[in-house]
Formats: C-alpha cells, structure tokens, sequence
C-alpha cells in the first residue's frame, strides 16, 4: 500500500518510473471500479436503493454522548462548536418504531437550516481544513479506514488529486481540532447489504475502534456506504455502540453544484448534503456556502439538531 501511494506521489511531481506506471493505471482502474457505486449513489438521480426518503425513527438517542464528551480530545476550546442549535420547540422528534437505530435523512425542523457532512478522505486539502477552522463553517465527518490510510490508490471519481495518498489520521486530527465530529464510515466501504451480519459487525466496529484509537473521540453516528443497508446492519451499529443511521437528501459535486434527490430540486429544510473529499474541495466548497446563504439558508450543527431531534 505503501508503494502505490509512493507511486501516486511520484506521479504528481511527475517523476514516475515506465516500470511503475502500468502498475498504478491497473490500480487505479482497480479503484474506479471500487468506487462506481459510490459515485454513483452520489449521483442526482436517487435510487430505490439510496436515501432521501423521510425520516424513519427508532430509538430516541437520550443515551447520545454529550457533544462535551465528544469533543474532549479538542485542544481549541476558545470557543464552541460552530453552527445554528435549535431553538426550543423547533425540531420535530423522530418517531422510535423500535429498539434499532434511527435511519435519518433530513432534519424535521421548519428553520431554513441545512447539514453538512463529508465522506471518505481519500484527499486532504489544507485549503479546506483551513476554511472550515478559520471560517467556523459547521461539518460532521464520516471517515472510512482505507482511504483515510490511502490503503489503494485515489478516488478517481475526483480526477487527478493534489493530496492523494497521504496516508495519515493527522488530517482528521486537525478536522476534530477544528470541531469536526469524526463519525463512522466502515473500515473498506463494502456494499452492507452483501455481507452477513458477523462481516458488517467487523466493518463498523472496527471503524469505531480506530477513530477511537486515533481520535480519542467514539463515534454516535454512522453511514453506510452508498446508503445501503439492512436490518443487519442497524443491528450490527447499535451493538457497535452507534445512536443514529445518518443518510442525506442532496449530494455536492465537483463545482460545488448540488444534486437533490427529491423532485423539486430545491434546498429544503433540514436537508443533509454530502460531500466528499476530492480534489478542489476548497473552492467548490466555498461555492457551495455562498450559494447556500445566497438562498437564505443557515448551516446547522448536527450533532445538536440530532440530539434535539431524538431526545424523549
Ligand atoms: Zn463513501
């Protein structure tokens, strides 16, 4: 893993050996086919299989850490963590419909607020760490393993990355630093649905035990990859210790362009949008926050719309 990282940051200084060169385009290609399935769930047009239904509930997460135990690994605490908090009364509960964790797509709520969140970490642009600390832009992150670890080569969905291949939990060090919650992501990023239940339990539990490890901070929340799962998989993140299911009505392409996936195409209250990390995330990011307070919406802090959202 070490040497195709090496190869990819030879690549970029443009010193790549021929002999390593058709080892990273198979690579590469290895990984674009890895990664179709997420690109495409990301895509504008829902599926069956993806989120951006209405929030089905279950358990009220009164047992949610407290954001002040989350984030007791912080080493800023000048301030608290950015973002719009509910007022009283103004978030909807999310009904429990059983003893699993509640699948959640948008925030019940009427306030023009919406959600961001970030996936993967396959690239790690200093632009954007600097924005989200300097600019207190408010973003829940949900780190898998092997792209954080740059296990593999780069996401190729995003084209040819700057910071590919760093390899390193640092980045998301600084994320949580910068009041980043670092959320739950899997270990690989497989199709739940495929494995049994004992494999998904491996993926989720494993993923919280290195974000603890490496964060010291344990993980509430978590997303499956490409939206997928089953009553396995609910199952297996509530004995991995995780409150919520957290899936998204809108997903941010390259440019900052959103693509919803409900009919109207418009930002609607509570929506949860995703991004990933991929190349010219600075600025498509900073796109995407002037557009969002252009049409008059504010960015909320989940984790605290969450916990209003599933509190008895
Ligand atoms: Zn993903």
């Amino acid at each position: 893993m070490t040497i195709v990282a090496d190869m990819a940051r030879a690549a970029r200084v443009g010193d790549m050996t021929p002999v390593a060169r058709p080892v990273r385009v198979a690579a590469v290609a290895a990984v674009a086919v890895l990664l179709a399935g997420c690109a495409a769930n990301g895509g504008s047009s829902g599926t069956a299989d993806g989120p951006g239904g209405d929030t089905t509930g279950a358990t009220p997460g009164s047992t949610a850490t407290p954001a002040a135990q989350r984030s007791d690994a912080t080493t800023r605490p000048l301030d608290g963590p950015p973002g719009a908090v509910p007022r009283r009364g103004e978030v909807r509960e999310i009904q429990a419909t059983g003893s699993l964790p509640p699948v959640i797509s948008s925030i019940p709520t009427k306030r023009k607020v919406v959600f961001l969140t970030i996936d993967d970490g396959w690239e790690q642009d200093p632009g954007f760490l600097a924005q989200v600390r300097d600019q207190r832009i408010p973003i829940t992150a949900f780190a898998m393993r092997d792209a954080v670890e740059a296990k593999g080569t780069p996401d190729p969905a995003g084209g040819p990355g700057r910071f590919v291949g760093a390899g390193k939990w640092g980045y998301f060090r600084s994320l949580r630093d910068a009041h980043v919650p670092v959320e739950n992501h899997t270990l690989t990023h497989p199709n739940l649905r495929l494995l049994g239940y004992d494999a998904q339990r491996r993926e989720i539990c494993g993923s919280s035990t290195i974000i603890r490890r490496q964060l010291g901070t344990r993980p509430t929340l978590f997303r499956p990859p490409f939206g997928n799962y089953n009553t396995d998989t609910l199952r297996a993140a509530k004995n991995c210790g995780l409150k919520s299911v957290l899936l998204w009505t809108a997903t941010v392409q390259p440019g900052g362009k959103i693509a919803y996936q409900v009919p109207d195409k418009r930002l609607r209250p509570g929506d949860i949008l995703l991004l990933h990390f991929r190349p010219n995330l600075a600025r498509d990011f900073r796109i995407l926050v002037d557009k969002i307070k252009r049409r008059g919406f504010e960015l909320g802090n989940l984790q605290a719309y969450l916990d209003a959202a599933t509190a008895r």
